[in-house]
């Protein structure tokens, strides 16, 4: 059964250790830290934020 979470960078609904429809992060679930570890993105959650809000792309 899938968890429904929000994604960490944008609110959007998104299933837990899923990549988000809305901006591309794949989150780490809900423990996840700001600043790492990166886990399956490039970026930390934090740079991922700003990229986000910067209307850059996820990666
Ligand atoms: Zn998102």
């Amino acid at each position: 059964m899938d968890y429904i979470m929000k994604c960490p960078v944008c609110g959007h609904e998104v299933d837990m250790f899923d990549i988000c429809d809305n901006c591309d992060y794949k989150n780490s679930g809900p423990k996840e830290n700001l600043d790492g570890p990166t886990g399956p993105n490039k970026m930390t959650l934090r740079e991922a934020r700003e990229a986000y809000k910067e209307g850059k792309k996820i990666v």
